[in-house]
């Protein structure tokens, strides 16, 4: 039997070899990850031109998984710099890479990335229908940003943001209801310059049909993104956010409809009694939809350290229904991330993610805790070491303060807790002092 997208598949009852991979990965029945494909509660973003693509699935019931940002920019060009983050993002575990290229020629390297990287691709057409037509925000038409979410379809991306729910009701309503950030999106910033310049509709929204159209036949998840995401927390949870909100969820299920699966973006700056409501007001209005969450950023006040309040945020949005977390690095709001920043940005998001996963009960997601524990009661570096979510650098840290002695750390030495209670309950005497 034939079918177009996964959601086609699940909805006709075909185990597609997707789904097999996600199911075993994620230790889940296949009829019953099926089901949650069928229903939109799980997307598993699989363009059909994404050649080198190892499956992942993102929604209910399944870990959490984290995305990278990169990509070059008129400041930093260097593409082999962008190719390192890949290779680094891969290597450190993250599901999804989000190429967001704005300079030079972003369709070789999209295409290197759908030929070559196994992680899930996403991009942002916005931004590069600028670069691509090469002329002024307003001399786009409105078949040409259309036309660009084809050929980055046709180039195999397995998910694109497209900020159609910013249309000209939310735009109006925005600018009745001023706010202190504006709208920080990228993209939403642009497509509202364009609204405002030519007067017209968002051509996402007004021609949603063709866009669906294009997700149908190269099965590329529509990510429904949050051109109102605030960007301060002055701003959460505002009447433009949730107007938009309230048109993903009406866009959700006309994706749906067409059998096109369907994530949603998310906030952005929120603080930390917000979070948990506004996760179910998403999951209530976009019909349980996977969210994909931007932070959310806990606070404003920490630019250097925005991988923390990002984690804090993320680690909150998933424990309460987000299925897919943005990283956030130590130089978010500063400058283009280097190596080291996506490295930092990937660990702290993975922690977020798995913290998450414990609160919501994953099956088998404590096991990790539980290894690592028993490893440090028995003093086991070695296990400890390979065990830790950043081996590199927990070694560094052990070998830049060595301890006299190899069964204990620079931190208590010779009245380490581990090592002494072992040996008290072995029937040891212990003197401390002289050891
Ligand atoms: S010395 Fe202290 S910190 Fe180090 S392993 Fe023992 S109990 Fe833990």
């Amino acid at each position: 039997m034939k079918f177009t997208t996964q959601m086609d598949a699940a909805r006709k009852g075909i185990l597609t070899k997707e789904m097999q991979v996600v199911a075993k990965k994620e230790q889940i029945d296949t009829q019953e990850l099926m089901k949650l494909v069928a229903e939109g509660k799980v997307a598993i973003p699989a363009n059909k031109n994404h050649t080198s693509l190892d499956p992942n699935g993102v929604g209910f019931k399944l870990k959490t998984k984290i995305n990278v940002n990169l990509g070059v920019s008129r400041d930093s060009t260097d593409l082999n710099v962008e190719l390192e983050k890949v290779n680094e993002a891969v290597a450190l575990g993250a599901e999804s890479i989000m190429d967001l290229s704005n300079h030079g020629n972003t369709r070789e390297f999209r295409k290197k990335l759908t030929q070559e990287c196994p992680a899930i691709i996403g991009t942002v057409p916005i931004y590069d229908a600028v670069v691509y037509y090469n002329k002024a925000l307003k001399d786009i038409t409105s078949q040409e940003w259309i036309d660009i979410a084809r050929m980055h379809a046709e180039d195999g991306v397995d998910f694109m943001t497209i900020h159609c729910g910013l249309n000209r009701s939310t735009a109006q309503r925005f600018k009745k209801n001023k706010r202190l950030t504006n709208i920080v999106s990228r993209g939403g910033s642009l497509m509202f310059a364009w609204m405002e310049m030519t007067g017209k509709e968002n051509p996402f929204y007004e021609f949603y049909d063709e866009v669906l159209e294009i997700c149908r036949q190269y099965d590329v998840t529509m990510s429904l993104g949050d051109a109102c995401r605030p960007g301060s927390i002055a701003d959460s949870g505002d009447i433009s956010q949730i107007e938009e909100l309230v048109t993903l969820g009406e866009l959700t299920k006309r994706a749906w409809e067409k059998d096109v699966q369907v994530i949603i973006e998310g906030p952005g700056h929120m603080p930390l009694d917000q979070i948990e409501a506004n996760m179910r007001i998403q999951q209530t209005v976009c019909h349980g939809a996977p969210f994909y969450v931007l932070g959310p950023l806990v606070t404003d006040v920490a630019p250097g350290y925005d991988h923390i309040t990002s984690a804090i945020g993320g680690a909150i949005a998933a424990t309460y229904g987000a299925s897919f977390l943005c990283y956030v690095t130590p130089a978010e709001h500063l400058r283009l991330p280097t190596v080291e920043d996506v490295k930092e940005g990937i660990i702290a998001t993975r922690i977020a993610a798995h913290a998450a996963d414990i609160a919501k009960g994953l099956k088998g997601a404590k096991d990790w805790d539980y290894e690592m524990s028993k490893a440090r009661k028995e003093i086991d570096w070695d296990r400890m070491f390979e065990l830790c979510i950043d081996p590199e650098r927990a070694k560094a840290y052990r070998a830049s303060s060595k301890p006299e002695k190899e069964d204990t750390c620079s931190m208590c030495g010779n009245m380490c807790a581990m090592k002494n209670m072992n040996r008290i309950l072995e029937g040891e005497t212990i003197s401390v002092w002289n050891e």
